[in-house]
This record gives structure tokens, C-alpha cells and sequence, in this order.
């Protein structure tokens, strides 16, 4: 096969994967249109469009040139299929496209898309319970504006943590956040379960909800970020919390205002921006 034909079926193969990935984000609008106050009608241009996009996915799909580029992907596997999986992540889901006979790697690649984490090349294995003390103290160190504590939990031996354990997460005069974190026997790799969110000057238990609707908010957000990656080791998903030390003086990376025009909100969500190796802020509703 010459350069050029691979290159076209790589091409093919990245705009279709492409194309499903925009679909992918339509459920997610459609339902915050759907839970205000006007249910959507069934002839809403969105729910329109968005029929339009599926049918243009199946349409792409069943095509001559992807048909021919998933043949090729699957001949070229078998030929030399051995590395395939060690490859990084995002290289992974370019080069091996989801065959139309086998629905395994399809549920692999959702897995990973559908993380809202970035995979970086500095990645560290994911925090196992019996690290959890020293990661705190070497935490505390980093910045003077961020406190990390077990919040409840300790037994006398320091190996031997309550399980679940509830982190106290605080940043001066931002927020404090509880996070609910919790291991397996198998492999006491810490994972975050729940976070909760309240100001700096609430007092009120983990489970309860802040008076603030910025940081219920805040405690969704970070809901719909542990859910896109259950699997998210501790580390990583303190990058994401030390996001919010300017939390109400940034402005969101699509409107460029500090608050939203709607609701007067500051920008409570987080995109990874791969280029500048950081999370940026945005509006809920931007
Ligand atoms: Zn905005």
C-alpha cells in the first residue's frame, strides 16, 4: 500500500472518530436544555440536528472509503498487532480505530474519551492508601494557600486508614472542599468518590450542602468530573482542585468575563488545555 492511501484512510478513519466525538457532547446540552423550565419539543432544532448528525455518522460509516480503512486497520493489526496496546493512550485511540466486528475496543475507546483528565507524559501511578500521610505532608509544602488534612479517619497506626476517609481540602479564603476517598483490598489504590464544596467561612459537615449555589455548583462539577474517570488517581485530581486558587478572579476561556452574563456565576468548570499543560476556566453555561 502506497503512503498516500494510508495517509487517506488515516484521514477518513480521524474525521469519522471525530464526528462521533461532536455527537457525543449533544446528550449533554440537550439535557440542560431539557431540565429548564420549558421541556424541549420534538421538532427542537437541536434534537433535529442532532438526528442529523447520527445519520450522517452511519452514513460515513457504511461508506466504501472508512469500510476499506477499517479493513486495512484490521489486516494491518493482524500483520503486526504486538505493540499496539503499549502505545500512549491518545496515540492509541488514533492509530486503532473500533472495527465494525468487534464491539471490545469500541467500549475501550469510550472509556478513555470520556475521561475529562489529561494523560500527560509525567503521569505518576496513582496514590495507594498506605502513601496517602507522607503525599499530604509533601503537599502542605507546595503552596501556602492550599491545606490538605484527614478530615476523620486516623487510627493510631497511620498504615491503617478508616476506609472510606474523608480529605479536608482548603484553599485561603477560596473554598473548602471535602473529598470522600476510598481503596480496595486489591490493590489500595485511592480513588475519589464524592466531593462537597462550601466558602472558606461555612461551617458545616461533608455531607451537608453549602448555602452558596457557586459552590453547589462547584460539588457538581466536580460530580461530573469523577464520573468521566472513576479510575483518577489522587494526584491528578488535586491539579484540578488547586485550579480554583483564582477562582473568582479568572475569566473563562470562551467569554473572556470573569462572570457569566446569565446568573452572575464565576467560572466553575474546568477544560485541560493539552498546549499550555493546564486546566482553564469556564462557565457552566459558556
Ligand atoms: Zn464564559
Amino acid at each position: 500500500m502506497s503512503p498516500p492511501a494510508v495517509e487517506s484512510q488515516v484521514q477518513a478513519l480521524t474525521d469519522l472518530y471525530n464526528s462521533i466525538q461532536n455527537a457525543r457532547h449533544h446528550p449533554r446540552d440537550l439535557l440542560k436544555t431539557a431540565i429548564a423550565p420549558n421541556p424541549l419539543p420534538l421538532t427542537h432544532p437541536s434534537l433535529l440536528l442532532y438526528s442529523q448528525q447520527l445519520k450522517d455518522i452511519v452514513h460515513t460509516l457504511r461508506s466504501d472509503a472508512v469500510q476499506s480503512a477499517l479493513r486495512a486497520a484490521k489486516e494491518s493489526e493482524k500483520a503486526d498487532g504486538q505493540n499496539i496496546m503499549n502505545n500512549v493512550r491518545r496515540e492509541n485511540r488514533k492509530r486503532r480505530p473500533p472495527s465494525p466486528e468487534s464491539p471490545q475496543p469500541y467500549t475501550v475507546i469510550e472509556r478513555q474519551s470520556s475521561s475529562l483528565f489529561p494523560v500527560t507524559k509525567d503521569d505518576v501511578a496513582p496514590l495507594k492508601s498506605p502513601e496517602l500521610i507522607e503525599y499530604i505532608r509533601q503537599f502542605n509544602k507546595t503552596n501556602s494557600s492550599y491545606k490538605l488534612g484527614i478530615w476523620q479517619g486516623t487510627r493510631s497506626s497511620t498504615r491503617d486508614l478508616k476506609n472510606p476517609t474523608i480529605l479536608r481540602f482548603t484553599i485561603k479564603d477560596v473554598l473548602t472542599a471535602y473529598l470522600t476517598v476510598s481503596y480496595t483490598s486489591n490493590d489500595l489504590v485511592l480513588l475519589v468518590e464524592s466531593v462537597t464544596t462550601f466558602g472558606p467561612r461555612e461551617r458545616k459537615l461533608p455531607h451537608s450542602q453549602s448555602d452558596y449555589s457557586v459552590y453547589r455548583m462547584l460539588s457538581q462539577e466536580f460530580g461530573r468530573m469523577i464520573h468521566s474517570d472513576p479510575q483518577v488517581g489522587l494526584q491528578k485530581f488535586m491539579t484540578l482542585l488547586c485550579s480554583y486558587e483564582n477562582m473568582f478572579t479568572m475569566r473563562c476561556d470562551k467569554c473572556q468575563r470573569v462572570l457569566c452574563v446569565e446568573g452572575h456565576v464565576a467560572a466553575v468548570e474546568r477544560v485541560w488545555n493539552e498546549s499550555d499543560g493546564q486546566w482553564q476556566p469556564r462557565h457552566v453555561s459558556c
